[in-house]
């Protein structure tokens, strides 16, 4: 299979110091396929030198032109690669052939032109006019300015996406970066950093990519005063941590977290197929490890037998997870054994705690080499038991009943987190406004997918801080400078 196990660092692919290696393993076979490099401090320490000197002494940042080259340049590699780079994530990451075809690479890859034709355009200068000052009449304006050296901290489960929704805004912007991935996702990144090698004008130094099996790499990162950002995707735990050490050095972050959001049905929606389909697809499509997707279902009162029978019905009709490079296959396995057992404890706590298990609830029969789980519906949970207000991160959907809308909002609202929704109901009006009472930061009406280069993704409440995607996404990547200077 083609992939690349060696770093980037400063402009060079090259083994970690010491030649350390660790294993990449398959998650839906349990296979070790290939072994990355597993980076030191002493490869932390010269990507991050590199990242500031080329940050700090060539014209990267300022040379609006090149970067939108080299942005297409690194666009067309990933689309002549698109078959490898496809192999390479249902390999490493589980993810079905056909949510490659979306989601998992072919969306993101998008992003490349997408912020190529973004700061192309941009007003990178904007005039604030004259204005009579202390000193005498001054003519003002300001200039955006990229904010410097990145450190982008990514997770396992949609990594393609995340890795080019931080390095494609911020290259755009003119920043540099040192990208670490995720232990469990080395070779996604690491094919990255050598398209970008052998494929772009990108000088050496503006990118460097370190995979290593231990966690404490990225907290170096996080604590080293030659950053100027972190852009951190994951658990809220470690976001945590990270802003913790991000307040030594007063560095700016962007924190994308961990969700729990709501798919909220309200009374008057006319039947459950869209409602079923989008429960049953959404918990399937990354076998529920994604902070976005919507993970309580709150059902009507009146209605919610009915409704736990359709999503039950739609489950059963997707079907169990099976070998993600199999065209039919709608669901992978979870990325490791640790990340199963998590989602058996949860199931367990639940059961414990009242909730019935309406379909899955179990490992997969027949598939014992895999971290494969069933899809799976828990009934009867109220929003105080622990699978209503913790992140599972695997394919289990809560239902949980409500009176009347106040009470559904409320429900929704009771959390720690904040980061999507969805709201159904037949009046839209009515599905509008309630969808304007939860604190959220995107939303769903009817089954409207949100999802796309150029719309602003990012949590309220601890589900994060910031704007990833869109201009906002941009904008993160930016300081702004302002200018005076006198006129007669
Ligand atoms: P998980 O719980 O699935 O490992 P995390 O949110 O802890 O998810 O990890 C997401 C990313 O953050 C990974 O790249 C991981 O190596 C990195 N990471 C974990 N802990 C820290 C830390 N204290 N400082 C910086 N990066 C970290």
């Amino acid at each position: 299979m083609w992939h690349e196990h060696r770093l980037l660092i400063d402009g060079e692919l090259r083994e970690a110091s010491g030649g350390a290696t660790y294993d990449n393993v398959n998650p839906a076979t349990g296979e070790v396929f290939g072994a990355a490099a597993d980076a030191s401090p002493a490869d932390v320490e010269q990507a991050t030198s590199a990242a500031r000197r080329a940050f700090d002494e060539t014209g990267w940042s300022t040379d609006v032109e090149l970067r939108v080259r080299c942005l297409r340049q690194l666009h067309a590699a990933m689309e002549a690669h698109q078959e490898q780079l496809t192999e390479l994530t249902i390999a490493e990451v589980g993810a079905p052939r056909t949510v490659c075809a979306s989601v998992q690479l072919a969306e993101p890859m998008g992003f490349l032109p997408y912020y190529a034709d973004l700061a192309e355009g941009y007003q990178w200068r904007r005039d604030l006019g004259a204005r009579d000052t202390l000193g005498g009449p001054a003519e003002r304006w300001t200039e955006a300015e990229a904010v410097g050296v990145l450190a982008a901290i990514t997770p396992w489960n949609v990594p393609n996406q995340i890795n080019l929704a931080k390095i494609a805004p911020a290259l755009a912007a003119g920043c540099t970066v040192v990208l670490k991935p995720a232990p469990e996702t080395p070779f996604t990144a690491l094919a990255l950093g050598r398209l970008i090698a052998e494929h772009t004008d990108i000088p050496a130094g503006v990118v460097n990519v370190i995979s290593s099996a231990d966690k404490a790499i990225g907290e170096l990162l996080t604590t080293d005063s030659r950053v100027d950002m972190i852009s951190f995707t994951g658990s809220t735990a470690t976001g945590r941590r990270i802003m913790e050490a991000a307040s030594a050095n007063v560095t700016r972050v962007f924190l994308e977290l961990g969700g729990k959001s709501v798919s909220l049905v309200l009374d008057d929606v006319a039947d459950f197929g869209m409602v079923a389909a989008t429960a049953a697809f959404g918990t399937a499509t990354v076998a529920g490890q994604g902070c976005a997707l919507t993970t309580r279902i709150l059902l009507p009162r009146s209605r919610y037998d009915e409704g736990v029978a359709a999503i039950a019905d739609m489950m059963a009709a997707v079907g169990g997870p099976g070998d993600p490079s199999d065209e039919a296959t709608m669901m992978g396995p979870l990325i490791s054994p640790a990340q199963l057992a998590r989602v058996e404890g949860y199931v367990a706590t639940g059961i414990a705690e009242g909730a019935r298990v309406v379909c899955g609830g179990r490992c997969t029969e027949g598939l014992d080499a895999g971290n494969f789980y069933d899809l799976t519906l828990l009934a009867d949970v109220t929003n105080d038991m622990t699978v209503a207000r913790e992140e599972i991160f695997g394919p289990v959907l809560v239902a949980i009943a409500y009176d009347d809308d106040d009470d559904a909002v409320a429900i929704a609202n009771d959390s720690i987190f904040g980061l999507s929704g969805a709201v159904f109901g037949a009046d839209e009006a009515r599905a509008l406004a309630v969808a304007r009472r939860i604190r959220t930061g995107t939303m769903s009406i009817n089954g409207g997918v949100w999802y796309g280069p150029d719309v602003p993704f990012g949590g309220y409440k601890q589900s994060g801080i910031g704007r990833e995607m869109g201009v906002a996404g941009f904008e993160e990547y930016l300081e702004t400078k302002a200018f005076a200077r006198p006129i007669a």
